[in-house]
């Protein structure tokens, strides 16, 4: 029996109806006598230290739960970086990380009025879906001609409403990474209440002077949270393990809203294993550090302007022929990311899979 005539469709909450959908890197295409490479999710192509694989073999307990904080996990980073392992919150990817925070400084409000966090825009893609979830507006800040936040436009864009501000080092996609003396003075002009969080996925990348030490940031400024990720340097994308680190008057809060047993016992066992092999972590990421300079400076010697890039990926700023480049891409079994009309963002892949995205970018003529 009815009680009242409702709408007959089952409907979401109007600000999820607005969403716009995560699009994932697409694998690649097979083309003749071609080896497909996938260069569109930023993906270490080096995979895991071997030491992973044979942590996730050896584990038995997989009829059990894991542990809900991930504490062996959080206790080995404490150690590490020298920080108490309250100051740290494991989450499933940093992108779980990132919603445990977005889910508790941001939202609507009983009065109707929603909270504000201020990012800057190309960025990750993923900040619009967690912040609108929440219920909070996002308000974004054009990066500037070559890639960089404007800080001083996201600090002027800063509201009796902001809650959280999302500085993204290096940018995804479009690769430059912000200085240590950068940040410090945003933090200085930043109100202390505001949270600023330091996404630092590519961190083990950047290889600029003046490189942000966001842990000593994190000491001085109980207001900033330092995202970092398992998934890029690491090479555990599938396994879905990050954390944050921030002061207790933040991780209180995270912890409360955090999933419980968000971290399987796969995904901290790999991490683990990751940790206690750094050395190996760090040859790998060495070796992909000299691939980017390698094609950097080949995409420079092509004629090409590209913004620089810190992180594990390059930035085509290709406008309106983004689109034609990933599919030119494409016919050379090169999977790609393009953001129609702005650019393509490509990873740092395998030797072969560079050698062939240089040969298009010297070849490369836009087809109307
Ligand atoms: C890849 C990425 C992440 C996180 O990924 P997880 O796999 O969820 O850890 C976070 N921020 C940025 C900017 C990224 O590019």
């Amino acid at each position: 029996m009815t009680m009242f005539s409702r709408a007959g469709s089952i409907t979401p909450r109007e600000s999820v109806s607005l969403l716009p959908a995560y699009s994932a890197g697409k694998p690649p295409q097979p083309a003749d006598g071609l080896t497909p490479y996938k260069l569109s999710s930023n993906e270490n192509p080096l995979g895991p230290v071997p030491a992973v694989t044979q942590a996730l073999a050896e584990i038995d307990t997989l009829h059990r739960y894991p542990n809900p904080t991930a504490e062996g996990l959080r206790t080995g980073l404490a150690g590490l970086l020298e920080v108490p392992v309250e100051d740290i919150v494991a989450g499933t990817g940093s992108l779980g990380a990132l919603t445990q925070i977005i889910n508790a400084f941001a939202g609507s409000n009983s009065d109707g009025s929603q909270d504000e966090v201020i990012y800057a825009w190309r960025s990750f893609e993923a900040y619009p879906i967690v912040v609108r979830t929440a219920g909070a507006r996002d308000v974004t800040v054009p990066v500037m001609a070559d890639g960089r936040h404007d800080l001083e436009a996201m600090l002027a864009a800063i509201t009796e409403r902001t809650k959280v501000i999302l500085l993204c080092t290096p940018n995804n996609p479009t690769g430059p990474a912000l200085s240590h003396s950068e940040v410090e003075d945003f933090l200085a002009k930043a109100p202390s209440d505001v949270v600023v969080v330091l996404d630092e996925a590519y961190q083990e990348f950047v290889r600029s002077d003046d490189r942000l030490d966001a842990l000593s940031l994190y000491r001085t400024h109980p207001n900033v949270v330092v995202l970092r990720t398992f998934s890029k340097a690491h090479g555990l994308a599938a396994l879905r393990v990050g954390y944050s680190i921030a002061s207790q008057q933040i991780t209180q809060h995270l912890r409360v809203v955090a999933a419980p047993f968000g971290v399987s016992t796969l995904a901290e066992a790999a991490a683990l294993a990751s940790l206690e092999h750094l050395d190996q972590v760090h040859e790998r990421v060495d070796s992909l550090v000299a691939e980017r300079g390698r094609v950097s400076a080949a995409l420079h010697q092509a004629g090409w302007t590209i913004p620089e890039s810190q992180g594990n990926f390059v930035w085509l700023p290709l406008g309106e022929r983004s689109q034609d480049f990933a599919a030119q891409a494409g016919v050379q079994a090169l999977a790609v990311r393009a953001f129609a009309g702005e650019g393509v963002r490509v990873t740092i892949g395998e030797v072969e899979a560079n050698d062939r995205f240089i040969e298009l970018c010297r070849t490369y003529r836009f087809r109307d």
